[in-house]
């Protein structure tokens, strides 16, 4: 019988011969337990000021604070050329007494920018009736996209493809400071939408296909960005976002029905709001899209029911763009904007998005004037959204820092992201060790993405598409500059093709005919949202034709991915040697690639996906049985290019001694355990990830669920032993009946390529 003591430690990662270990860090369970909690309690002198204010307002007002506008609503002009607009900053925040304004229009500005902008918007506050302070949001996706001269991280894929929350904690955290450093206290990230549809154009932002990975991260994510107080002013509000079902359309394409049944949105899309709102998320966006042909904005039963009442969420809610207005106008759901602002409102809508005019509070106060909408929901809403405000400190004084441009872009940050790039990027193919590069020879460099920034970075960099190379640093390398830095004369660059359209085919053959190796880059041009849309996750046949030019040289071929999400390299990928998965890696992507190919770097990520190798078969990793079975006719159903958790290191690693008790409770769960050891000659870091996989289910089994992993340094020749508890939640599945159920049996655990079994009941 175990000490109950013992069944606390949920992993310790210990020596194999208990010689002296360097700390080892936790595992990724304790990314969701109880130290990463809420936010403290309000003060008692704000939420007794919450109480007046409620009080004293009127209606109007009210509803202004449920009103969030863009930012063109009060200025003129864009970009650097921004500037206040008096008479409409004065009819939004004196007339309407507006709540929010977001956005950019439409480039990143300068620190000082953002505090001449912000500073008038707090002075026009400062002159309302109740002095109720306006809260800035914007999107801070891979860093602070909007603020000039930011940190900008991998996109959440590639942060995925680290496994290392930790990290992931770290650059949200640099994220927020200077996010903060620009006077803007609310950021509309992380997105907590599963990536399991491989088309859909936002799967960059999101962490990967696997709800365990994507709720760590995300919770990882959310306490970098709130931190302990979020009032402090290194700190931002978190959003998760878009709840629910978004990331799941039929048709890949932005914004479009999604028909999940309610076991599986329990079992795949609702962990990660779950693990958020335990975090202390202090908002959430909801879905622009349907599901079940129900529109996420009118989806009562999952913003209040379940949001509220079963998640626990005490936040604010807030509509994405325009999505009110788009009852009528896309979902026909509603027949007028008033009754779409009514069904909203009534399904838990804190405050809309509205954001380019005055419909939503001229509608609004209609519809309580005519008992439409009761003023217990008004209050409701206004409530949350004060206590958002109280909860990030704009009660406390000036939201703008006296000097924040200090805070952004520090050569410390810097270092972070560069290793945190490094960290993402995925060795997915090395035969006969044809990477790291040799360290003599001509290199020959070409491809779309082999000279381009927005590959590395994609959307929410700088601007909303991140499509404007002229705006970016000028001082970061692409992946050709990096190389060209490093290997002076011996490399070559041709640009071969452009993203669809054969460029220079003649002269790249006659350059790898003279080259001892090829790096060919591939992927994709940035994108966001819409127009990021595809119907074939097939790469263009321009960059098919490039690849088949300079494979058909001889060469060794190095494949060099850059890309958001997979595009099909079925018909290249057993022809080259080696083949890296560079998932967005952000503005230090370039180095940390050619850190990778040069070999300065072993290589360390994951999949955080299912790699497709035909467009059409995108079935994720945890698939069922059924789904896997060879037919009669000798086709396999389950053959992905690469497969989710993999990744290979210039070193190679070995497990054995998967240990687990024969027997074991669901009450007191059981310890995994095996030996990890290093058998190559350099030091490397492997990703221990622990499987489980549930024999016999009421509800047909997946093959199996990712349920632990942990990141863990080894030098040549070193072994360690790793331990992981497993517990109840972890062996609980959605039965039929829609909620979690735990079924003796058999559940076999599996780390690496050994697999044990433990009955379980
Ligand atoms: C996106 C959101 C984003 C919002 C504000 C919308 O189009 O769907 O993710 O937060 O714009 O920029």
């Amino acid at each position: 019988m175990r000490l109950p003591i013992l069944l606390l430690i949920s992993i310790s990662v210990i020596s194999a011969h208990n010689t002296a270990q360097p700390p080892q860090p936790p595992d990724s369970s304790a990314f969701l337990q109880a130290q990463w909690r809420k936010p403290p309690a309000l003060s008692a002198a704000d939420a007794s000021r919450i109480d007046q204010l409620l009080k004293q307002m009127t209606l109007k007002e009210k509803v202004g604070q449920m009103t969030q506008l863009e930012i063109g609503m009060i200025t003129d002009g864009q970009d650097a050329n921004l500037s206040i607009n008096p008479e409409k900053l004065r009819k939004a925040v004196a007339d309407y007494g507006v709540g929010s304004i977001i956005n950019v229009k439409d480039t990143a500005l300068t620190v000082a920018k953002w505090h001449e902008l912000l500073s008038a918007i707090e002075s026009a506050a400062a002159g309302t009736r109740l002095k109720i302070p306006v809260i800035y949001g914007i999107d801070s996706i891979h860093g602070a996209t909007y603020v000039a001269g930011a940190t900008l991280f991998p996109q959440p894929i590639g942060m995925a493809a680290t496994w290392d929350p930790e990290l992931m904690k770290a650059t949200s955290q640099v994220a927020a400071r200077e996010t903060r450093a620009a006077g803007i206290s609310w950021n509309f990230s992380p997105v907590l939408d599963i990536g399991r549809q491989a088309l859909w154009p936002r799967l960059y932002e999101t962490f990967g296909e696997d709800p365990y990975l994507a709720s760590v991260m995300g919770a990882a994510t959310i306490s970098g960005y709130q931190g302990d107080n979020p009032a402090a002013p290194t700190a931002v509000a978190a959003t998760m976002k878009h709840y629910v079902g978004y990331s799941f359309p039929t048709s890949g394409h932005d914004r479009t029905p999604a028909l999940i049944p309610e076991i599986t949105l329990r079992e795949y899309f609702l962990p990660t709001f779950a693990a958020g709102a335990r975090a202390g998320a202090l908002s959430v966006m909801v879905n622009s899209g349907e599901v079940n042909g129900i529109p996420g904005h009118v989806n009562k039963w999952l913003l209040t029911d379940v949001l509220r009442g079963e998640l626990g969420f005490d936040g604010v809610v807030v509509s994405d763009w325009e999505d009110i207005k788009k009852l009528v106008s896309t979902h026909h759901s509603s027949a007028t904007e008033k009754d779409a602002t009514r069904d909203a409102v009534l399904a838990g809508i804190d405050m809309s998005m509205v954001p380019s005019d005055y419909s939503f509070s001229d509608l609004l106060v209609q519809l309580v004037n005519e008992k439409q909408v009761p003023m217990a929901r008004i209050d409701e809403a206004v409530r949350r959204i004060l206590t958002m405000k109280a909860r990030v400190g704009l009660f406390a004084g000036s939201g703008i820092p006296s000097n924040g441009a200090a805070e952004v872009g520090s050569a410390a940050s810097r270092d972070l992201a560069r290793r945190a790039a490094r960290e993402s990027i995925v060795l997915a193919k090395n035969d006969r060790n044809a990477l790291p590069l040799a360290s003599g020879g001509r290199v020959l460099i070409t491809g779309p993405t082999a000279d381009s920034l927005p590959s590395l970075n994609n959307g929410w960099t700088i601007t909303w598409q991140g499509n404007r190379p002229d705006l970016y640093p000028k001082d970061r390398h692409t992946i050709r500059g990096a190389l060209e830095a490093r290997l002076g004369e011996r490399a070559t660059y041709v640009a071969g093709a452009s993203f669809d359209k054969e460029l220079d085919l003649e002269a790249v053959r006659g350059a790898a005919a003279t080259a001892d190796v090829v790096v060919l880059c591939l992927g994709e041009m940035s994108y966001a949202e819409t127009p990021g849309n595809i119907d074939d996750l097939s790469l263009p046949t321009a960059q098919l034709r490039l690849a088949d030019a300079v494979i058909a040289a001889g060469k060794p071929v190095i494949l060099v991915m850059a890309e958001g999400r997979p595009r099909i390299i079925h018909s290249i990928a057993d022809r080259v040697p080696a083949i890296l998965v560079a998932l967005n890696p952000g503005l230090e992507g370039g180095d940390a690639i050619a850190d990778v190919l040069l070999g300065d770097v072993n290589p360390s990520g994951r999949l955080p996906i299912t790699y497709p190798r035909e467009p059409n078969a995108l079935l994720t990793y945890d698939h069922k049985a059924f789904e896997e079975q060879d037919t009669a006719f000798g086709l396999k159903a389950f053959h992905p290019q690469f497969e989710f958790g993999s990744g290979l290191s210039y070193t190679t690693f070995e497990y054995a001694n998967l240990t687990v008790p024969e027997t074991a409770t669901f009450d007191g769960g059981f310890d995994v355990s095996a030996t990890v050891r290093n058998t190559g000659s350099r030091a490397g870091t492997e990703v221990v990830q622990l499987y489980i996989s549930d024999r016999v289910a009421s509800v047909t089994p997946p093959v199996k669920r990712l349920h632990r992993f942990v990141r863990v340094d080894l030098a040549a020749g070193e072994s360690r032993d790793v331990r992981f508890h497993v517990s109840r939640s972890d062996l609980s599945f959605i039965g039929p009946s829609g909620k979690a159920v735990s079924e003796a049996g058999v559940f076999t655990a599996r780390i690496g390529t050994l697999a044990r079994d433990v009955t379980v009941q």
